[in-house]
């Protein structure tokens, strides 16, 4: 038998989530979020099974170029837009929807005729401060378009900096987004999950659900409706007994105060399960629910068994986050986001899609 770490996609969990966002946002059309990789799970994969989408967003060209060249025909957003002026070409040849977020992408499009009606979707910075025009800059922008390419067709967009939180600032940008517009009457688009769960006035025309759709950061009031699609999923290599007093791992940052029974699972850093994942991280060994102590190494962790010690065994299944423990929960005990750990797993993780019998 080969090292027993395996990622375990639910597409059927993924059609779901979709079908529970598109629910919660009525007419509003929907961006399906599948950058990096499809969030680690596959992006074609992840494409195929979230074919109802409205349409594709993706931070890459070459992410695009991916789909188009597996046949989808969806409409193709890039996040970032260009990158550099070379990319047009490539942009056009796909069929590529662009965020507009600076004037040097605008000097880009207007340095050469492109006839197709582009759709673009300028980016104003209503209040995060990363990407975007501010409200003077995309006046200009627009009037710049306007004037030396009115085929193209412009949307409108703005991104929320503290939409998981009851804070402020999403009202304030929310109303900026709103005042810029009342000129133009574009269709507009503000929400990624947070924000679709954060209230039905963001929605707008078009969401970008992206962490929800594979069933993570869920607000508690949605999280029956959702369904994690990632299971990582690994077997207990080895158990043993350590007595009062001995230390366990690498920096032996942690000692039994007790007779301990320790179970070794194959999976560690070198897996993408974070390293700084604190003592007392939940494990689901078996479908019990057992605390990790010690260092997370490359390709182990250890974890206290002692309360279970007869109901877990050599060879026991276990499940580092997934249906019976959420990604969130664990990436909290290592100071992270759900997002990270699933976009963070290596190469090595086998994916194994999960047949209908299975789920
Ligand atoms: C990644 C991204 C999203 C999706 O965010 P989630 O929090 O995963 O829903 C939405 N909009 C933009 C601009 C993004 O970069």
């Amino acid at each position: 038998m080969s090292r027993p770490i395996q990622a375990l996609i639910n597409l059927s969990a993924l059609q779901h989530n979709l079908i529970q966002t598109k629910a919660m946002v009525g007419a509003a059309r929907v961006w399906a979020v599948i950058k990096a990789n499809g969030y680690g799970h596959g992006l074609l994969r992840v494409a195929k099974a979230l074919n109802q989408a409205d349409g594709f967003a993706v931070a890459s060209v070459e992410e695009a170029i991916l789909l188009r060249q597996a046949g989808f025909l969806h409409p193709i957003l890039l996040l970032e837009g260009l990158f550099d002026e070379a990319e047009l070409q490539v942009v056009l040849q796909h069929r590529l929807d662009l965020v507009v977020h600076s004037h040097h992408q605008v000097d880009w499009l207007l340095a050469h005729s492109v006839k197709e009606p582009l759709h673009l979707w300028l980016k104003l910075d209503t209040g995060m401060h990363r990407l975007g025009f501010n409200e003077e800059g995309l006046h200009q922008a627009l009037f710049r378009l306007k004037h030396h390419a009115p085929h193209f067709k412009c949307h409108l967009m703005s991104h929320l900096a503290c939409a998981e939180d009851d804070h402020p600032l999403n009202q304030q940008q929310y109303q900026r987004l709103l005042a810029a517009n009342q000129t133009y009457q574009f269709k507009l688009s503000l929400a990624n999950s947070a924000a679709i769960q954060l209230a039905p006035t963001m929605h707008l025309n078009w969401v970008r659900p992206g962490i929800m759709l594979y069933g993570a950061g869920i607000a508690p009031q949605h999280i029956t409706h959702f369904k994690p699609v990632m299971s990582l999923v690994s077997r207990v290599i080895a158990i043993k007994w350590l007595a009062a007093g001995e230390g366990v791992g690498y920096g032996q940052t942690w000692f039994a105060t007790r007779p301990t029974c320790l179970a070794v699972v194959a999976v560690g850093y070198g897996d993408g399960y974070p390293r700084h994942a604190e003592n007392g991280t939940p494990v689901i060994i078996n479908n019990l629910r057992v605390p990790l102590v010690g260092r997370v190494s490359m390709d182990m962790i250890t974890v206290d068994i002692t309360d279970h010690a007869n109901q877990i065994k050599l060879n026991d299944p276990v499940e580092l986050w997934g249906e019976q423990l959420s990604v969130d929960e664990v990436a909290q005990h290592a100071n992270t986001i759900g997002y990270e750990l699933l976009c963070g797993i290596t190469q090595r993780v086998k994916i194994k899609e999960l047949t209908q019998n299975e789920v």
